[in-house]
């Protein structure tokens, strides 16, 4: 009895404690940012969680050690799926880009993250539009007509670039439409 008490131990003790460190570092850098000294905060706040579990659950009855250790371990996989699923937009709250609807500006009047243009009076200039109206609607038909195929005015949802991930605003209404888009085919 007690060799298999401790058999269990010994499976049971190590799973519960090193999957919050090893997912720790992975939640917390996708919360905060990239960088060792978040990855090691990520670690000992893993650490900290795991000798917990293990403080509680220590002379308990093996079926509440189970429970603590399947608890802890689909808590950790379930933190880090919706962790890893927050984009840039939800993750540094961005502001919503007029010309392509991304979450992608860092602030008013910014380089938007994804379509890279800034609603500005000198942008406008630059790029030679007579008004503001007219620089939205042919910057809106050219960013999604340089899309993949994929691209519809209203998606994708999330944009990829890179490691990085944009959500589109789901409020956002483009001043073309998708009639006039296929046309430029
Ligand atoms: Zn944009």
């Amino acid at each position: 009895m007690e060799q298999k008490k401790s058999k269990l131990d010994s499976i049971i003790i190590p799973v519960m404690m090193i999957t919050p460190i090893i997912v720790g570092p992975e939640v917390v850098q996708s919360i905060f940012e990239k960088g060792m000294q978040y990855a090691v905060m990520g670690g000992l706040i893993g650490g900290l969680i795991g000798g917990l579990a293990f403080y509680l659950s220590n002379k308990k009855s093996n079926l509440t050690k189970i429970l603590t250790a399947v608890f802890v371990v689909s808590s950790c996989f379930g933190i880090l799926i919706y962790s890893s699923s927050r984009t840039e937009s939800d993750k540094r709250n961005l502001m919503t880009c007029i010309i392509c609807g991304y979450k992608a500006l860092p602030k008013e009047g910014a380089e938007c993250e994804v379509c890279e243009l800034s609603l500005t009076e000198e942008e406008m200039l630059d790029y030679e539009y007579s008004n503001m109206k007219e620089f939205i609607r042919e910057e809106q038909l050219d960013f999604s007509y340089f899309e993949d195929d994929e691209f519809t005015l209203n998606g994708p949802e999330v944009y990829k670039y890179d490691n990085l991930r944009y959500s589109k605003d789901p409020h956002w209404k483009p001043v073309i439409s998708q009639a006039q888009l296929d046309s430029l085919d």
